[in-house]
């Protein structure tokens, strides 16, 4: 009897868009007892996560620590900002733009999305016009997905502020970075972003669970107006704390902290530009094996991007189509044979419907490299000349070009 190849016999590799590959150094970081809460190392070191935080954010102002996912801080930066009866307008691109339009509703909150579907930009002609048609300033936020994770969509943060300033518009500008802080471009302060929230388990390279939300001063003078806030919410004395409790509300996430500093070290020495620049340069790997692999007479029977402008595509995570139910198939047997597991579609067709199995994701975010991402592309090509789905020839070659021109000698 032939043996079968065994995934388990080698490292697994999850290139899902998040979580993602955690380095050894974080989790050997995290591998230690619990220390002490009240004084001590934890203390100095929490302290010196902030100034790194904030370089990472691109903001001289304030940034609150949560010991929740992306959802608590979606949920903490509408707290903080809105009451019940207030209005917030969501342009969106993809599901995670409803998803925390969906939150803002579910707080009481007026929502108004301007839907530009799960494979466009958004429209700031649009965005610009309904801001201006708001005299009584009704609206008090504009909440901005930068990378929409489901389509991967990269909205332009810089415009968006360019067209609220066009307009008039005193509204704050919230952005959700979970998916694209350490991975894309993003200036907080130069771009003008009131309000932004991250999380640690994509582009921060450690577990889930603690996540972020950085504002400015604009945005604590409307939660200084705010006539009552939850005390675990709020976001003051988790960004001025008098008392180390006060930066958590309650017992420190120990374990995190410690792998979230070294994943800020690993951040930080190789240079935020060097991190954006090599996330780029990955991307284009991807696409140009995509591209490749999708030029077949008939290429609707074969893989297409979801995202066709190069200029719109996300560097940490891209989302793709394949006939259904031939991405659900390529994704099984990559993780039975190959011991590689990609993400499951999201937002591009009703989940459990026949036509979900036509889609699914990569996560290129963090802790990757050239040898990752040719490893990622070459099980993919494996993977498709096993179940038979058609393909153009050279893939691989085509990335491995797009890699050789990024390299930087
Ligand atoms: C992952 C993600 C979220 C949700 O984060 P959770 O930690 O899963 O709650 C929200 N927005 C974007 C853009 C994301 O990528």
């Amino acid at each position: 009897m032939r043996a079968t190849s065994n995934p388990s016999g080698g490292r697994p590799y999850l290139a899902i868009p998040g979580p993602s590959v955690i380095p050894d150094p974080v989790l050997q970081a995290m591998h230690r007892p619990s220390p002490n809460i009240y004084a001590g190392e934890l203390v100095t070191l929490t302290d010196s996560l902030v100034p790194d935080l904030k370089a990472l954010a691109g903001t001289a102002h304030f940034v609150a620590i949560y010991i929740a996912n992306g959802h608590g801080a979606w949920e903490a930066a509408l707290m903080n900002t809105l009451q019940p009866g207030d209005r917030v307008l969501v342009p969106a691109s993809g599901r995670f733009a409803i998803g925390w339009s969906e939150m803002a509703e579910a707080l009481g909150i007026e929502v108004e999305v301007l839907d530009f579907g799960t494979a466009a930009a958004w429209d700031l002609s649009q965005v610009a016009e309904r801001l201006t048609a708001d005299k009584a300033h009704d609206i008090k936020a504009v909440l901005g997905v930068h990378v929409d994770t489901s389509s991967s969509i990269r909205n332009d943060i810089a415009a968006l502020r360019t067209a609220m300033d066009a307009a008039g518009h005193p509204a704050l500008l919230m952005t959700d970075c979970i998916a694209s802080l350490g991975c894309d471009r993003f200036e907080m302060d130069a771009w003008g972003v009131d309000v932004m929230v991250a999380a640690c388990q994509k582009g921060l390279m450690t577990p889930a669970g603690v996540s972020f939300v950085f504002f400015n001063d604009k945005a604590a003078e409307a939660r200084a107006r705010l006539p009552r806030i939850s005390r675990y919410w709020d976001w003051t004395p988790r960004a001025n704390p008098q008392e180390f409790y006060q930066y958590f509300g309650g017992t420190a996430p120990t374990h995190h902290l410690y792998g979230l500093r070294v994943a800020l070290d690993l951040i930080h020495g190789e240079g935020l530009q060097q991190v954006w620049a090599r996330h780029a340069t990955l991307a284009q790997a991807i696409w140009a094996a995509c591209e490749t692999w999708g030029q077949i007479d008939a290429p609707e029977q074969g893989l297409r991007m979801n995202v066709t402008d190069p200029a719109l595509r996300s560097h940490a995570v891209t989302a793709l189509q394949l006939p259904a139910p031939r991405a659900s198939e390529l994704r099984a047997w990559l993780e039975q044979n190959l011991g590689l597991t990609l993400g499951i579609g999201l937002g591009l067709a009703p989940a459990g419907s026949p036509a979900w199995h036509g889609y699914f994701r990569l996560g290129h975010m963090g802790h990757v490299n050239g040898q990752m991402i040719m490893g990622l592309l070459g099980g993919i090509e494996t993977g498709m000349q096993a179940l038979e789905i058609p393909h153009g020839a050279g893939g691989l070659s085509a990335a491995a070009q797009a890699l050789a021109a990024g390299a930087q000698g």
